[in-house]
């Protein structure tokens, strides 16, 4: 279904819990107050109808959506429901071991594992836990296993953080030219409550410029399918991608084709706004199946048609709860 700007609505993020075993200083402030979440069936109730409406790639998201109890049975029954057709994860990584032979068997379209530095120390200031090795093994537990084939189904997401990971950026570049890994930049957008909030944006053309002077030329690459907002590059003579989602430099919202379901139960259009849309009470409240469909659908498409042209920076948005 299109919005009222003619864009193409065919993307739901689902953050299924705003619990995390770690503490991302960027992210997640402590303490947080714990949200009462959606059930798994209210969610797939939700996917269910977005379906309906076209809405056909789901990306499972949190917090840490490894942490949720049952989260393999989930991520199962929204593969099997007719019509969707990519589930992908989000994932800090620190579970992927213990999940490594499940999330290759049933059928998932790509994980995301966000990496914030390849150095020990770095990474556990950054996340509060000394997790890196733990990390890294998982991503080499799913890769042993075939995960994705040679699709490049695993990508790094790297947030950009002034005076915690700028140093290393040019190491996370070098990866590509000796795996065929996906490594992508994202801009660190101000909505937490993390102090010194905007100080600490490292604007993304300024990481391309050091990249092509100091690790070798930058190709573009055009022709990605579910790129996203992400633009690619690779090094040239290198497989491997480097990608940059910018979205404080340089906004997609022109592009934008997602909604978000939170953790407790709101619609959201878009991230970065504080408009979100109740679908709990529905989900709750409405007893008869077939009308509580027609219900939910109503809220998705109130939800697109409310979709903003462009985004505000509004500065109070809770990632974990939304998902990112
Ligand atoms: N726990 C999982 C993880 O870290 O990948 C999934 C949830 S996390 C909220 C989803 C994504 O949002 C991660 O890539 C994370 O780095 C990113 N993120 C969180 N806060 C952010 C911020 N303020 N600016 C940019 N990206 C952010
Ligand atoms: Fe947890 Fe992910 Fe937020 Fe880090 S970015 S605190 S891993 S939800």
């Amino acid at each position: 279904m299109k919005d009222r700007f003619g864009r193409e609505i065919d993307y739901l993020r689902v953050s299924v819990t705003d619990r995390c075993n770690f503490r991302c200083l960027y992210c997640l402030p402590s303490p947080i107050t714990l949200l009462p979440l959606l059930s798994y069936e209210e969610i797939l109730n939700v996917v269910r109808a977005s379906v309906s409406l076209g809405i056909k790639k789901f990306r499972i998201t949190g917090g840490e959506p490894l942490v949720r109890r049952d989260i393999i049975y989930f991520l199962k029954e929204a593969l099997s429901i007719k019509g969707v057709e990519k589930v992908s994860l989000t994932t800090n990584g620190y579970l992927l071991g213990d999940f490594a032979r499940e999330l290759s068997n049933i059928g998932l379209h790509s994980i995301n594992v966000s990496i914030n530095s390849l150095d020990r120390n770095n990474f556990q200031k950054i996340t509060g836990v000394d997790g890196l090795k733990k990390v890294i093994e998982g991503i080499k537990q799913l890769l042993d296993l075939g995960f994705g084939g040679a699709s490049g189904a695993i990508k790094i997401n790297t947030v950009l953080l002034k005076n915690y990971n700028e140093d290393e950026v040019l190491e996370f570049a070098r990866i590509t030219q000796d795996y065929t890994a996906t490594i992508r930049f994202i801009e660190y957008m101000p909505c937490g409550n993390w102090e010194t909030s905007s100080g600490n944006i490292i604007n993304g053309d300024e990481i391309i410029k050091q990249i092509s002077e100091k690790v070798g030329e930058l190709v573009r690459i055009s022709d990605i399918s579910g790129s996203g907002p992400a633009r690619y590059y690779r090094l040239k003579d290198s497989n491997g991608k480097i990608g940059f989602i910018l979205p404080v430099s340089q906004p997609f919202c022109a592009e934008c084709n997602r909604l978000r379901l939170t953790a407790d139960g709101y619609l959201k259009s878009c991230l970065l706004s504080d408009n979100e849309i109740d679908i709990k009470h529905i989900l709750r409240e409405t007893k008869d199946e077939r009308r509580k469909s027609k219900e939910i659908e109503e809220v998705i498409i109130k939800a697109i048609l409310n979709k903003p042209l462009s985004h505000s920076h509004k500065r109070n948005a809770l990632m974990s709860r939304i998902g990112g």
